[in-house]
């Protein structure tokens, strides 16, 4: 069965710390930032990686809240190449 918990990360004279916790949830990580410029590191099966999309996704919810990921999601502006060969 797979592990999985989540802890709070920053840096600090080139020196990766984090909370010392195994939060169950992104957003609980989120919540234990002590200082402007922390991260969510996920640790599965005992081996440290980057965050999912969906995990990503829920830590910016935890961290700005849900009117910046709208307005990042309204930042994207799709592309329509045959829009521009028929002008
Ligand atoms: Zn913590």
């Amino acid at each position: 069965m797979a592990s999985l918990y989540y802890f709070s990360a920053w840096t600090d004279s080139g020196c990766l710390l984090g909370c010392f916790h195994e939060h169950s949830t992104v957003i609980s990580a989120a919540a234990c930032s002590p200082c402007a410029g922390s991260y969510v590191i996920a640790v599965e099966n005992g081996v440290l990686r980057q965050l999912t999309d969906k995990e990503e996704a829920d830590f910016q919810f935890a961290m700005y809240g849900a009117e910046a990921i709208k307005k990042a999601r309204h930042a994207i502006v799709a592309m329509h190449p045959t829009k521009w060969l028929l002008n």
